[in-house]
């Protein structure tokens, strides 16, 4: 049984390459690198520059990967049968070097009601192995800040923390602002490269049975003077990004200086849409 991805000519968009290692980052994160001759052309923008990651299941012996030729990648995507169609989720790129052509992607490690490991793509992340191959989609980037912002706020909850880092290491140095970042415990605070003028706001949720984001959305409900040519970045669980969002138009953001995106959504949110 084959392990390689199926030969395929090179498409628009879509990169291959295989794991160099995979390490716990922090207690909540955890770091695969990939590399790979396609990666050292990937053409990164920094920022929030995200992607759509194949990753092959446990069960399959076998690297299917779209045939790729229009923008709609889900056609070719859902057209491979079911048992053969690799995992899809949304990533962003943490880390670049197109030097070696390495791209480090931080994966959330997130756990069911009864503490079970959760999530095809968190659970391949935390089992891959040197060699296991990947596939990413470039999606280039959501962040998009008029150039007359006076002022940028960011808010996110974990899944949101590799924006947060690349959208501050990315910024002009003279940007004013600040960031509200929910993580889920002290110890996954990393040093962040922001601008001298962006205050950085940790929240600790310490509370494992807490839905992430909510502490992220008390925080940004306490801030209330915003700039009215201010531009906002939410994401993360979807009540964090609508919420957010809604709170911002009431403090008088206009709805056009705010970029807000479910990164994610929890099953509490979904039951509430149910009912
Ligand atoms: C543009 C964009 C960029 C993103 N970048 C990143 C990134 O860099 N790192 C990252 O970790 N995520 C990121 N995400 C979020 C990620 O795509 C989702 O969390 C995705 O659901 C993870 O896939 P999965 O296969 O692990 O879980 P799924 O199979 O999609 O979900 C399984 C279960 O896990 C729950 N779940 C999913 N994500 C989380 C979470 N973060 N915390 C708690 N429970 C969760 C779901 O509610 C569901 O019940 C990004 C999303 C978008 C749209």
């Amino acid at each position: 049984m084959s392990k390689s991805p199926r030969l395929m000519p090179k498409q628009p968009g879509l990169f291959r390459g295989e794991v160099i290692r995979s390490k716990r980052f922090s207690p909540s994160i955890q770091r695969v690198t990939i590399t790979g001759a396609d990666l050292s052309t990937f053409p990164w923008l920094g920022y929030d520059h995200w992607f759509r990651l194949f990753l092959r299941l446990p069960h399959q012996g076998e690297f299917v990967l779209p045939e790729l030729s229009g923008s709609r990648w889900w056609d070719p995507y859902f057209a491979i049968p079911e048992d053969l169609r690799p995992h899809c989720a949304n990533y962003t790129v943490a880390g670049f070097r197109p030097e070696t052509g390495e791209m480090d992607i931080d994966f959330v490690v997130h756990c069911g009601p009864e503490g079970e490991p959760e999530g095809a793509a968190a659970i391949w992340a935390c089992a891959a192995r040197p060699g296991d191959p990947v596939a990413l989609l470039d999606q280039g980037l959501i962040f998009d800040r008029p150039d007359d912002a006076t002022e940028v706020l960011v808010v996110a909850d974990e899944s949101g923390l590799p924006s947060t880092a690349g959208i501050l290491r990315s910024l002009p140095r003279e940007t004013v602002g600040r960031v509200i970042q929910e993580v889920p415990l002290a110890e996954d605070r990393r040093p962040l490269d922001a601008p001298a003028a962006i205050s950085v706001t940790w929240v600790i949720r310490d509370d494992a049975a807490a839905v992430p984001g909510a502490a992220a959305l008390a925080e940004l409900r306490r801030h209330e003077n915003v700039d009215a040519k201010a531009y906002a970045f939410v994401v993360g669980e979807s009540t964090l990004a609508t919420e957010g969002r809604r709170h911002l138009v009431r403090a008088g953001l206009p709805k056009d200086r705010i970029t807000f995106s479910g990164f994610w959504k929890s099953e509490r949110t979904k039951q509430l849409a149910r009912v």
